[in-house]
C-alpha cells in the first residue's frame, strides 16, 4: 500500500509533502530546490504541468504527507481502482509497474 499524488498536484507543486516523508520517496521531473526557489504565486505559470510523485515502492504509508497538501491532492491508494491513471502516473515515474 502506499499513497498517491493526484493531478491536482499540477501547477501548485507545493513541496510540504517532501519535508514531512521520512523516507524522501517524494520526486517529479522538476527538482524540489528547484520548485522552492519560485514563488507560490507563479507556480500556476512556471510549472503549469509539472507535479511530484511518490515511488510506490518506497512510500511506508505512514501518511504524514496527506495532511500537509494544500490541494488534498495525494490520496491512499486504497480508494483508487487498480488502473486509476494516477496510480500509474505515480509508479511510472519510478519505473514501477503500479496497480
Ligand atoms: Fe512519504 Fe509517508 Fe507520504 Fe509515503 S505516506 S509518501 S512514506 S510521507
Amino acid at each position: 500500500m502506499a499513497f498517491v499524488i493526484t493531478r491536482s498536484c499540477e501547477g501548485v507543486c507545493d513541496t510540504a509533502c517532501v519535508s514531512v516523508c521520512p523516507c524522501d520517496c517524494i520526486a517529479g521531473p522538476v527538482p524540489v530546490e528547484r520548485i522552492r526557489s519560485l514563488a507560490l504565486s507563479d507556480r500556476p505559470a512556471e510549472l503549469a504541468a509539472v507535479q511530484l510523485f511518490i515511488d510506490p515502492d518506497e512510500c511506508i504509508d505512514c501518511g504524514a504527507c496527506a495532511p500537509e497538501c494544500p490541494v488534498d491532492a495525494i490520496v491512499h491508494d486504497a480508494v483508487l481502482a487498480p488502473d486509476d491513471p494516477d496510480r500509474r502516473r505515480n509508479a511510472a515515474y519510478f519505473g514501477r509497474r503500479g496497480g
